[in-house]
């Protein structure tokens, strides 16, 4: 038995994979990355495969930057962890201040925390407790789109839109409801109608309105009219509900700006960041919030927000957190992704006429085609071209029938091109059965 095999089977014993059927995973044969750097993968094979997903969205600045890993370095010589309860440390404080200047206006205060979905949760229960103690009680719910995702907690399911992960749990999540998505037939038009309607009815009993901007990831790369967000930030203020933006996974520049609600012209009251936030290294996120919502915190103990997790502002995180803005804005990576969106833009155009493809569409580093045929999470269509590009030198994760590029936004442009040709070539194979 080689090593490689040794390493499969015991995984195959013993790890519980993430969105996986396990019975199906067992049956394939995996990835055994034992190394990665910038947008590839280097599996135990000795062949490496293009990362086009950039590690479930995360890798931004690709795997494994050498300024990152200093940064992680240096860091871990000094501190590897230190809570923040009751006291602090640099990476903890240069961090917030280095993301209050990026982040859009109003938003001056960053509460740390694990991941995507903690950083979700921690905006739903902000909103629930600032109501709870600041006059209106009652508010109580949340209101959210269809086709929304927002993480794996059970608040963060609550305010999902995916019926398939949300089915399990049905009786036990908190309220919420549920517009109809701007990226789908309503358009963004339908969307604020709806929105208004219920705001109408119940904003007396709803926290927050909780978006991703722009796009609906996991749905399966859906793009709305930015128009969505903008009626939907005057919606919020005229019957003062916030407005929170998850932007997990379109912040840091994936959509173009740094943020996407930039597309809109509007900061929310509350902003959640992850994936990129930490270069995709640790896990690590950030939930902004506006001075009005901090204050609603202030007065007595009994107003604290008591909540925290072990590892809230962990310093390596931090330290690499800090580190990637500063890569952003020495190494002009928003600038100088804007060629590389407009390559995947070309790109996906082209395949529009391949056999077997339904639609596509792009916007920033982002890159997606639907097929024809099974649509949802559970079709098998992208699959199929998930293994024809394996052959070809490129890791893809579909989503269903959804095939998507999210590459690092600094990919070298000859690598992206090849991840390009890569996938229109495995379309075009299963097209063709
Ligand atoms: N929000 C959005 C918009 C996401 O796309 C994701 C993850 N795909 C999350 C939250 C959850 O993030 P995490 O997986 O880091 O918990």
């Amino acid at each position: 038995m080689s090593e490689r095999e040794r390493i499969v089977a015991l995984d195959k014993r013993r790890v519980w994979h993430p969105y996986a059927a396990m019975d199906e995973y067992r049956a394939s044969d995996p990835l055994v990355v034992v190394r990665a750097k910038g947008a590839r993968l280097f599996d135990a094979d000795g062949r490496s495969y293009l990362d086009a997903n950039s590690s479930w969205w995360v890798a931004s600045l690709g795997h494994d930057h050498p300024r990152l890993v200093a940064a992680l370095k240096r860091q871990a010589d000094l501190n590897c962890h230190s809570a923040l309860a009751g006291m602090t440390h640099p990476a903890a404080a240069e961090l917030a201040e280095a993301l209050c200047r990026v982040a859009p206006a109003g938003l001056e205060h960053v509460f740390y925390s694990d991941d995507g979905s903690t950083a979700v949760e921690v905006a739903l229960k902000l909103a629930l407790q600032y109501w709870a103690q600041n006059g209106r009680p009652e508010r109580r719910r949340f209101v959210a789109l269809e086709d929304a995702f927002h993480g794996e907690t059970l608040g963060a399911t609550a305010v999902g839109g995916v019926e398939l992960f949300r089915r399990p749990f049905v009786g036990a999540l908190a309220g919420c409801t549920h517009l109809p998505s701007p990226a789908g037939p309503a358009g963004a038009a339908g969307a604020l109608e709806s929105l208004a309607k219920v705001l109408e009815a119940e904003s007396d009993r709803v926290a927050a309105l909780v978006v991703e901007p722009v796009v609906q990831g996991a749905a399966g790369m859906r793009i709305h009219d930015p128009a969505f967000l903008r009626g939907a930030r005057e919606l919020c203020d005229a019957h003062d509900v916030f407005l929170v933006c998850d932007e997990v996974f379109t912040g840091y520049g994936r959509t173009g700006p740094m943020w996407a609600s930039e597309h809109a012209g509007i900061a929310p009251d509350v902003l959640c960041t992850g994936k990129g936030f930490s270069g995709g290294m640790l896990p690590m996120a950030a939930t902004l919030a506006t001075g009005r919502i901090f204050a609603g915190f202030l007065g007595s103990r009994e107003r604290a927000f008591h909540y925290g997790h072990s590892f809230c502002g962990n310093p390596l995180g931090a330290a690499v957190a800090l580190e990637v803005l500063r890569v952003y804005a020495e190494e002009q990576i928003l600038e100088r992704a804007r060629g590389k969106a407009e390559r995947i833009a070309r790109a996906f155009a082209g395949m529009a006429s391949l056999p077997g493809v339904a639609s596509v569409r792009s916007i920033g580093m982002i890159g997606a085609l639907d097929l024809a045929g099974d649509a949802g999470y559970l079709a098998r269509s992208g699959w199929r071209v998930a293994e024809e590009a394996r052959r070809r030198g490129a890791y893809l994760r579909p989503l269903g029938n959804v095939i998507y590029v999210t590459p690092p936004l600094n990919i070298p442009d000859d690598e992206l091109d090849l991840l390009l040709s890569i996938v229109g070539e495995s379309v075009e194979a299963v097209g063709r059965g």
